[in-house]
């Protein structure tokens, strides 16, 4: 019997999970819960973690799962790691559902830091304006360089931020080049900060930035555990072998 287990918290996650409601395929969607609101889903979801890989390794026998796909974020190294050490302990089938990393084109200007703490130690001596697009999970470091004006968009606004000089904006994407360009330009950005997340969603902001000549620093992505890979739902139905549904 197949019974999937969906790592969640991306839209290509979200769109996995339409598309298996859609064949009606047995499937629980799992959130992280980082955010108050997340995005409903036509799956049956769980909301927190499992308690590191031995928790994993329990709810995979207790759900009786036979397949993970894990759509997380390709910066959710642990939950990957944590999901190839359970499924390997307990013979499940895994899959992962990654997009690939954004490539720079002629005229950009990025900067590729390999982590967090790297894009802090490059970040100028002067105050400058900068649109941190890293989500709010990492703000802290960001915190022993105070004399920037920080421009966040956030899902939502709980707790109070780390940074003495930011604006934030709430926001939901996909975004688009018209309005993330009128963004950086309505809040005089002279630097961007993102995650190498990939996807069409929030590429927008580097388009805005190659075409306003703003620099970028790109956190490159962190390592993943051998797996195997995929870049498309339609792959992933391949693979669970519901050959009728190939291109969705
Ligand atoms: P992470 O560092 O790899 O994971 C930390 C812990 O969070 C995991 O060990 C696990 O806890 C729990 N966890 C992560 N993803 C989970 C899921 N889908 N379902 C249940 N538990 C989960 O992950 P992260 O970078 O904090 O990301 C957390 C969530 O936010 C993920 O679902 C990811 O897709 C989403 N997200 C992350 C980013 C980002 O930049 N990192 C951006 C957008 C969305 P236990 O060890 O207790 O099982």
């Amino acid at each position: 019997m197949t019974r999937i287990l969906l790592l969640g918290g991306t839209s290509e996650a979200n769109a996995l999970a339409k598309a298996l409601s859609d064949a009606k395929i047995d499937a629980i969607y799992s959130y992280a819960g980082r955010t108050d609101t997340p995005a409903p889903q036509p799956l049956p979801q769980r909301i927190g973690g499992f308690g590191g890989i031995d928790g994993l390794i329990a709810y995979l026998n207790a759900e009786h799962i036979s397949h993970v796909i894990d759509a997380t974020h390709p910066f959710a190294a642990t939950m990957s790691h944590h999901a190839v050490a359970a499924c390997e302990a307990t013979k499940t089938a895994l899959i992962a559902l990654h997009r690939p990393p954004w490539e720079p084109v002629a005229g950009d200007k990025w900067h590729h830091v390999p982590d967090i703490d790297a894009a802090v130690i490059a970040l100028p001596a002067t105050p400058t304006r900068i649109f941190l697009a890293i989500g709010r999970q990492n703000l802290d470091a960001f915190a022993t360089a105070p004399q920037h004006h920080y421009l966040l968009r956030l899902i939502d606004q709980s707790g109070p931020l780390p940074l003495p000089h930011a604006t934030t904006i709430i926001a939901r994407g996909p975004f688009t080049f018209i309005s993330d360009r009128k963004l950086l330009t309505d809040h005089n950005i002279q630097l961007i900060i993102t995650k190498n997340a990939g996807g069409d969603g929030a590429r927008a902001k580097l388009d805005a930035a190659r075409d306003l000549g703003l620099p970028v620093i790109m956190i490159d992505r962190p390592a993943m555990p051998d797996r195997f890979t995929v870049e498309t739902t339609a792959k992933v139905l391949e693979w669970l072998g519901h050959s009728a549904l190939r291109g969705a």
